[in-house]
């Protein structure tokens, strides 16, 4: 390909609202536009980087034996109110009537879909197990698209629905596609973490995500350093982070004083008041819990030194969403903000009690009075308290698996593999016979990757200050021949003469052709770009050399001309 007959409109204007290296640069060096909010086209560039690895994910898929079909983007809103999804997405999902007044919806995700197609179809255990599997445009209305191709409304999905005639399969099946998408992002050159995922309102215990790492992501992930384990902040744990051994084992009775705290609201000023340690206290944090009929402000109680993971309080209660409450519907249940503790609460009003504080004792927390607060607590006094996994894990906390100290690192979300169970075919009544001839809903699993953010994420985790650098797995081209000035024939004849051998030589090559473009901005445009290498041809043509250029370390190489090819194959094949 040359450069003069390809559309590649590199600019210098960085978009409006683009933070992320990937954004800019991805919409710097021509590779995708936005033309509404979360929506993108794909110029011949990033088409060219969005095939390939579209490419790798069915080519591995097709290993693992599943089957590539393709649905309608387009659903009937009916099949999503069989499964109940129709009201628990939420504005995500996109609705919409056609000129007969039938509503319809834009697939977010297609399980509704697949089971719709293999119910009446499979009738069998013999004809299990099966997995069927697209790439093909997703439509969700988020409430905040954003960071370009990372989050947007329209992307690109590959989803995977596989169908069992029992769990024992339906696991089988999960680990083949653990260690197919491992292969995915290991050919697609990335440095990822396959980490325990929240299960969400589907519950169930299998859900892995596949976080491709950079600082840049929008997950919080929780690693341990000295082993394997690692895990989605939305789902981490540790082990038990306080003791309070002065009581333990032994007969402690609790006082349970009400002492004046005048004007002391917060954990700290309360906790350097009573000279007590933060730990030794409750926390209590209000949210709104939003459900598909009403919504309720809900009490999380968990101790001083501890945050609220907004997920696992989420799941907790089952909610669609937690938002934050305002102090007027606080005030109107009766809760006194500042002041609040689960002693003596209001009959009416819901809370949680975090796990690592069951049945402790000696704690400090709100007395539900302004300015009062209970000292030297013991919550075993409490009877019918739902207590739950509350608490955001810290840096430091301790590895259940191994002892050794957690630590944070960030990530982009770039696959989900979920083992779901009979949650949609016994909503949607899809039943096959067992070998005893019993009818039973299907097992299932899905697995999906996000190979538009995929795009996105290649570029956040490789890349510098100048711009892309694509992996050799994922860049549009291996080698860039830039033609220093190409309005001399010499040096032009020798840039096309190298481009051809290289070519021939199956590399995928580019020539930077352009006749009325400087050197200096080929050479910008070659570091906006982010191709692996190039071959600068240029003043030292006359005694036979040319550059070779890496564009990782930027470093610059003279080769004579015979040995250009020899060399790039050496280092693309390093
Ligand atoms: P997120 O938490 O990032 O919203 P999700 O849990 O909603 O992701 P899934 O429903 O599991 O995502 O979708 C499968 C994959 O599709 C994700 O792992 C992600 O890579 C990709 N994906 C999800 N939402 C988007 C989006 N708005 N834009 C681009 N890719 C997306
Ligand atoms: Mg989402």
């Amino acid at each position: 390909m040359k450069f003069s007959k390809i559309f590649i409109p590199t600019t210098k204007e960085v978009p409006k609202d683009a933070t992320l290296p990937s954004h800019q640069y991805l919409v710097r060096g021509g590779f995708v536009n936005q033309i509404g909010a979360g929506i993108y086209n794909y110029l011949p560039l990033g088409k060219i980087v969005l095939d390939k690895i579209r490419a790798i994910v069915k080519e591995e898929m097709d290993n693992s034996g599943a089957n590539e079909v393709q649905f309608g983007f387009v659903t009937p809103l009916s099949l999503w109110e069989q499964s109940g999804r129709a009201s628990t997405m939420g504005h995500e999902l996109l609705k919409f009537k056609d000129r007969k007044q039938t509503e319809y919806v834009l697939s977010p995700t297609n399980e509704e879909t697949v089971v719709d197609l293999v119910k009446n179809r499979i009738n069998s255990y013999k004809n299990l197990p099966i997995n069927l599997y697209q790439i093909y445009t997703k439509f969700r209305d988020e409430a905040r698209p954003r960071f370009g191709l990372m989050r947007g409304r329209e992307f690109l999905m590959k989803d995977a629905y596989s169908f069992h005639s029992s769990k024992e399969d339906l696991v089988r099946e999960f680990h083949v596609m653990e260690e197919t998408y491992k292969k995915i992002y290991t050919r697609l050159g990335l440095e990822f973490r396959v980490v325990a995922a929240d299960s969400g309102a589907i519950g169930g215990s299998g859900s892995k995500e596949f976080m491709v790492l950079a600082n840049s992501g929008e997950d919080t992930i929780v690693v341990c350093p000295n082993c394997e384990y690692g895990a989605n902040i939305e789902a981490a744990i540790r082990v038990k982070k306080h003791v309070t051994p002065w009581y333990e084992n032994t007969a402690y009775e609790a006082k349970m004083e009400k002492v004046e705290t005048k004007g002391l609201k917060t954990i700290e000023e309360v906790s350097n008041f009573l000279s007590t340690s933060q730990s030794q206290s409750i926390k209590a944090v209000m949210k709104k819990a939003v459900y598909e009929e009403n919504e309720e402000v809900i009490v999380f109680f968990v101790r001083g030194d501890d945050e609220l993971e907004e997920t696992k309080a989420c799941n907790a209660v089952g909610a669609l969403e937690l938002v934050d409450a305002t102090a007027q519907e606080v005030e109107d249940i009766g809760l006194v903000s500042g002041y609040c503790g689960p002693f003596g609460l209001a009959e009416k009003i819901t809370y949680l009690i975090d796990n690592e504080i069951k049945d402790e004792v000696g704690l400090v927390c709100g007395a539900n009075e302004v300015d009062y607060h209970f000292t030297d607590t013991d919550l075993s006094t409490l009877k019918d308290v739902k207590y739950s996994d509350l608490v955001a894990v810290q840096e430091g906390d301790i590895c259940t698996c191994c002892g050794g100290k957690l630590e944070y690192t960030k990530g982009i979300e770039a696959g989900h593999i979920f083992q779901l169970g009979t949650k949609y075919s016994e909503s949607m009544d899809a039943k096959f016979l067992d070998e005893n001839g019993k009818s039973k809903p299907f097992e299932m699993g899905c697995y999906g990757i996000g190979v538009s953010r995929l795009v996105a994420a290649v570029i956040e985790q490789n890349h510098d200050d100048k711009g892309c650098v694509w992996t050799k797995s994922t860049t549009p081209f291996m080698v860039d021949v830039i033609v220093s000035s190409a309005k001399k024939e010499e040096e032009l004849n020798a840039g096309i003469k190298i481009y051809e051998d290289l070519k021939d030589a199956g590399i995928e090559t580019i020539l930077d052709d352009r006749l009325k473009e400087r050197f200096g901005f080929k050479m910008s445009d070659y570091e906006l770009l982010g191709f692996p290498y190039a071959v600068i041809v240029g003043k030292k043509l006359q005694e036979g050399l040319v550059e070779i250029v890496d564009r990782k370390t930027l470093d610059k190489t003279e080769v004579s001309l015979e040995n250009v090819q020899e060399e790039l194959l050496k280092l693309i094949n390093s």
